[in-house]
Order: C-alpha cells, then structure tokens, then sequence
C-alpha cells in the first residue's frame, strides 16, 4: 500500500495556499452596515469599527448608517469618519419608531416594565431597551436613511470578527438567493418570553401557513413523560398555571399547543434582505406580535421575533448558515473551526473542483440536523 498521503490529509488548505485574496472584482452589492448607538457608546463603537473594517471593509468600502434616538455629537461622528473607509451617514430614530406607540396605555406599560424590573428579568425594567427591541423587530428597514438599501448587514458595539472575510457576502447572498444570515444561534431566557410563541403559532395558523422547514427548529419535541403527567393532573390546577391561560386577543381554540424551545438567531449579527422586513407578511406579523403588548409586558426581544419570523415565512433554503464568520459578542462568540459541518470528514484540498458541491451536501446535513441545533445552538460560549 503506497505510504504517500495527500498533502489535504497534513494539511488545511490555507496553510498551504495561505489566506484567499479578497475579491472586490464584482461592483458592490445596494447594501450598508447599520449601527444604532449612543455617544456613550463611543468605545464599543470603535472596536466593532476597527474589527469590521480590518476583516472586511478595508477591501469593500461599504457605507454605514449610524441611527440613534438621541443626536450624535460632533465628537461620535468624527470619531467614526476617521475610522470608517465607506460613506457614513447618522440619523435620528424618531417617536414614531421609538418608545410607547399611540394606542398603549403608558401607564399600564410601564407598570408592566416595573414589575419585570422586580422579576430581575434581565434588561426588563429597563424602558429603553423595550424601545430598543420593539425598533429593531418592525422599524429599523423602513427608517428614511434605509429606504435606498436592498441589504443591511447589523453592527454593535463591542463585537469582534476575527477571521478575514475575502468575498462580499452580500453578492453571494443574492447568487445563492438567500434572504436571511446567521453566524450564532442559542436559547433565549425564557422568562423574556414567557407568551411569545403563542402569539406566533396563532399567526401561524390564521394565517394557513405551512412550514417550509424551518418552524421546526423553534419547536420543543413533545415530553411523554411531561405530557403524561398533565393529563393526570386535576382540571381546576390546569386551569389556574399561568401556562395555560391564553393571552388576551386571541382564542385558545388558535392555540398550537406547540412550545417554543427558545431557539433563536443572534440578531446582533445579521446580514439580511430587507426587502422581506419590508413585506407585507412580515409586518403582518410584527402588527400582531405588537397589538398583543409583548413588547411591554415581556421583554420581547427582536432576536426571537426576526426568528419566529422567519420560521413562519421562510424556508431552510432562504436562511444563511455563515459558519465560515468568526464572531464574538460579549460572551457568546462562533469560531469556525466549531461549526457543526467542520466536524464532519473534512474536504480534502485536492478535490477542490467539487468543493462547492461539497460545501452545498454539508450544508444540507448541517440543516437536517435540527437536534444539534436544538440542544446546543450554534457557536460556543466562551469560557
Ligand atoms: P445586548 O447586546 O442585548 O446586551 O444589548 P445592547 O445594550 O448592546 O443593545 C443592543 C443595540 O441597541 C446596541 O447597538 C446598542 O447600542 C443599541 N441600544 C440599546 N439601547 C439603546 C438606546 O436607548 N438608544 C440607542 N440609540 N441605542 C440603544
Ligand atoms: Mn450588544
């Protein structure tokens, strides 16, 4: 048997051929960053912008809006045009975006944020971070300074990229005709949430939408066990568990009977088309998501809503896997080299004709796998 070994079976490819040169050969695609910020954030703003532009801008000179329902001063945004290598416009979030909407009972929201901010619910007494969540979940695509874009791509303050990104993802998003990219997924603390996916199911079935395949992965496997147990259970104890008591506006005959596993993207990174935030269906959705107080009287965060979303409008095959992006958050970060599909058998370099072919059969398995997805998320938490 011959001793030689492929050079693949020693060696990554990249320390062979080192790093892909960025190609920038094709024009930019319509797409910008968008930052929401406050001046006190200045810092985190900095290192996200230093980390962005090292792994990627410095070769594609995408512009940026930074959106604020403040103003930015003069010394934000010098700050941030000597640090940015495309277009940077700043805009204000104004009330209509912003804060407690016409048709909600100020007092009775913020009471509701009181309590939560006794529950210890985490940010949940914290009013701006309501706004903050309910902005993001069903206004930021239609903000005057969007409305040129077809693509955003979400900043925050202190993330880290730390592999280079030598393609435009935005391009390869549109040849492959995906609407949605994720680089982390993980659980949401359930006590944000506590009604939100009732709300969705019911969206769901008023609206006779069927899974593409996706709804799955936000759904807890039945327990037999746990299943069992409540039908044992008396009727008048039923009825008294908060769990059981419909939320208001919708009829418990809608309910689902499906419980979220509080999977979700980490919206935080998220390279999207906005034209479907722009569509009907979506803002259908967040209408009613809205009507229904969640954004006030839970913490709704727009993480589960862009989720739950897209599990009831889209497709596996419109979602984006980018397992190739390192990316780091406070404490949740995603390196490659933990990505699910990395540890299937690797793609022996000398193939690389069939890599595409290859890459496409992984992602498949990838997203077949929807127990791994469930039970660890994607990504790691950095210990
Ligand atoms: P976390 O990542 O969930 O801990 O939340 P962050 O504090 O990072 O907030 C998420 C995003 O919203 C970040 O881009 C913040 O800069 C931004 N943000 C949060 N609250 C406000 C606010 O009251 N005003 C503005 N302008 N931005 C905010
Ligand atoms: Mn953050």
């Amino acid at each position: 048997p011959p001793a030689i070994r492929k050079i693949s079976e020693k060696h990554d490819k990249v320390f062979v051929t080192g790093c892909l040169e960025p190609d920038t050969s094709q024009p930019r695609a319509n797409a910008t960053f968008v930052v929401l910020a406050r001046n006190k954030e200045l810092d985190g703003v900095l290192q996200s912008l230093k980390s962005v532009e090292r792994h990627f801008n410095r070769w594609y000179h995408y512009p940026y809006v930074f959106l604020n329902d403040g103003e930015f001063d003069e010394h934000f945004k010098e700050t941030v045009r000597n640090h940015t290598s495309g277009p940077v416009e700043f805009g204000r979030v104004g009330p209509d975006m912003w804060g407690f909407p016409d048709w909600v009972d100020h007092k009775v929201a913020q009471e509701g944020i009181a309590k939560q901010g006794d529950a210890a619910v985490m940010y949940g007494g914290l009013e701006s971070y309501h706004f903050m969540c309910r902005f993001y979940s069903g206004f930021f695509y239609n903000h005057p300074l969007l409305l040129k874009y077809e693509w955003y791509w979400r900043v925050e303050p202190e993330i880290t990229y730390f592999c280079d990104i030598t393609y435009d993802p935005f391009l390869k998003m549109i040849e492959h005709n995906k609407t949605y990219g994720f680089t982390i997924a993980v659980k949401e603390l359930r006590e944000t949430v506590p009604n939100i996916f009732r709300y969705a199911s019911a969206y769901k079935r008023l609206n006779n939408l069927t899974s593409q395949g996706l709804w799955e992965m936000f759904v807890e496997p039945k327990n037999p066990v746990e299943e069992k147990k409540k039908e044992e259970l008396p009727d008048e104890i039923l009825k008294n568990d908060p769990a059981n008591n419909a939320p208001p506006n919708i009829d418990p005959q809608e309910m689902e009977g499906e419980t979220y596993n509080m999977c979700h993207f980490w919206s935080n990174f998220e390279i999207a088309r906005l034209s479907w935030f722009r569509s009907k269906e979506y803002n259908d959705f967040f209408e009613m998501m809205d009507r229904s107080g969640g954004f006030w009287m839970e913490r709704w965060g727009d993480a589960p809503i862009h989720s739950l979303a897209a599990g009831a409008l889209l497709g596996v095959k419109d979602i984006h896997y980018f397992r190739d992006v390192g990316y780091r958050h406070t404490t949740i970060q995603h390196c490659p080299a933990n990505a699910p599909s990395r540890q299937l058998p690797r793609t022996p370099y000398l193939e690389e004709t069939t890599l595409d072919e290859k890459k496409r059969i992984e992602e498949d398995k990838y997203w077949d796998n929807w127990d791994e997805v469930k039970e660890n998320g994607v990504g790691c938490r950095c210990r």
